[in-house]
């Protein structure tokens, strides 16, 4: 078995008589089984050796819980005990608690593959007893002298946010957990019921698809055919199927249709007519229609256009002309201005024909822009700037494109209530006023009802 050496004990904390941490009818104990199960499993199908503490609702005494951690698989360094916990007392986002013997490297990994799945990331730390402080606080550190015993604590179940999360996630972050061990261990990761090897990327905060397309030297299409997506929209957290790449035939190709000449061809792809002659081998300049021909310079390496701005282009113009929306351009070029120079090159994102990244919407009674970015999973910022508003106020029957973007915001918005205050804004929020401070320039210490502000995240 390719397992390094291994071996995993995956626990479900509480349980039975012992409910955990509870909110109304959620409970702790609950959460931990369906993420120990879940883990269990996806060990067991990567070929991991693995043991659980309880694979259904019964009380565990302290020896019980023990005996599965110190004796199935005896007691050393490459057994790891994963303790599976939700968190109570008013914060929000996973921890992970490591023993004092360690050196934490597994816990902050396991910590960033539980961020990556678009839980709020506190921190991993140590804990010693108060009486004791050479020894570890939770016995199942303290009672397993050599394993790397950690504490993963997924969220709050007394926070409203966190609950929605765990009910709604909980084998995501229990599979980044999977992750984050199979990478420990050197045991290569795949995705739940799959025998290949994963090329998969979790989705972070800020990519678009055309951003993961270009780090893997795909495209945008192909991402999107082999995870069956219907569109440019990601979630944080999303796991992505990257395509394996092959070495050869990865030439961009156009087809010669009616009214084309090499000219035409060779100025749409921002090359010379010789060099598709040459790369070619056509025998003259008129090529037949229905011929299929090589595009050079593009495909070899990656498959972007190159375009070099010219005088008058605008960015608008640009997208029109390959079909691409502006926004594509904007991502595709990490441009932060709509201005450009003559002689800059853009890159030209391929982007499926006909595929939109905004829907067009018609303004109705009573409709602000933050109930119309609420309603579209947007910022009222972003469709101010997709649409070049310079001000808050719509007016009935006002068409305006909202962008659909959501994995780009890195804050949230809040519309300010009567009563109000900074301070009891950002104790809602779990920031502070400082924070938020920063990230709204235009912001007086008098707030103004019905104002929009972001919240950092
Ligand atoms: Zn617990």
């Amino acid at each position: 078995m390719n397992n390094n050496g291994y071996r995993v004990v995956v626990d479900a904390g509480h349980g039975g008589a012992d409910p955990g941490a509870v909110s109304g009818n959620l409970k702790e104990k609950d959460l931990t089984l369906k993420a120990a199960n879940y883990m269990y499993n996806r060990f067991k199908e990567l070929g991991i050796p693995v043991a659980i503490t309880r694979d259904t609702d019964k009380t565990l005494t302290r020896s019980e819980r023990l005996n599965t951690m110190r004796n199935t698989f005896g007691n050393d360094s490459k057994v790891l005990v994963l303790s599976n916990h939700i968190n109570a007392g008013g914060g929000e986002g996973a921890e992970v608690v490591y023993p004092l013997r360690s050196n934490g490297t597994l816990a902050n990994n396991i910590l960033n593959e539980i961020g990556a799945k678009g839980q709020i990331k506190r921190k991993t730390y140590q804990r010693v007893l108060p009486e004791n402080p050479s020894k570890d606080y939770y016995y199942i550190m303290r009672e397993t002298p050599n394993t790397e015993s950690l504490l993963i604590e997924y969220g709050f179940i007394d926070n409203p946010r966190d609950q929605q999360k765990l009910v709604n996630n909980i084998e995501n972050y229990a599979e980044a957990v999977v992750k984050a061990v199979s990478e420990y261990i050197g045991v290569p990761y795949m995705l739940p019921g799959s025998d290949e090897v994963g090329d998969t990327y979790t989705v972070q905060r800020g990519d678009t698809l055309y951003s993961i397309a270009r780090k893997y030297n795909t495209t945008v299409r192909e991402l999107q055919e082999l995870n069956n997506l219907s569109s440019n929209n990601l979630s944080i957290g999303q796991i992505i199927k990257i395509p394996q790449r092959e070495i050869i035939d990865d030439v961009n190709t156009y087809t010669i249709k009616e009214g084309d000449s090499l000219y035409s061809i060779a100025n749409r792809y921002n090359v010379n007519v010789q060099d598709l002659i040459d790369y070619n081998n056509l025998p003259s300049i008129s090529v037949p229609v229905g011929t299929v021909i090589k595009i050079p310079g593009i495909g070899d390496t990656n498959n972007d256009l190159i375009y070099t701005v010219k005088p008058n282009d605008t960015l608008y113009r640009i997208a029109n002309t390959y079909n691409v929306s502006v926004n594509d351009l904007i991502n595709a070029n990490n441009l932060t201005s709509n201005i450009l120079t003559i002689g800059q090159q853009l890159i030209i994102p391929k982007v499926p024909v006909n595929e939109t990244d905004y829907v067009v919407y018609e303004v109705q009674r009573g409709d602000t822009l933050y109930s119309i970015a609420r309603k579209y999973n947007t910022k009222v910022d972003a469709i101010k700037s997709y649409n070049n508003l310079m001000s808050d106020i719509l007016s009935i029957g006002q068409i305006i494109q909202i962008p659909l973007n959501p994995v780009n915001e890195v804050y949230d918005e809040y519309l300010i209530q009567k009563g109000d205050t900074l301070y009891s804004i950002a104790r809602r929020f779990n920031t502070t006023v400082n924070d938020i401070l920063a990230i709204n320039n235009d912001l007086s210490s008098i707030l103004s009802i019905g104002k929009t502000i972001k919240i950092p995240r």
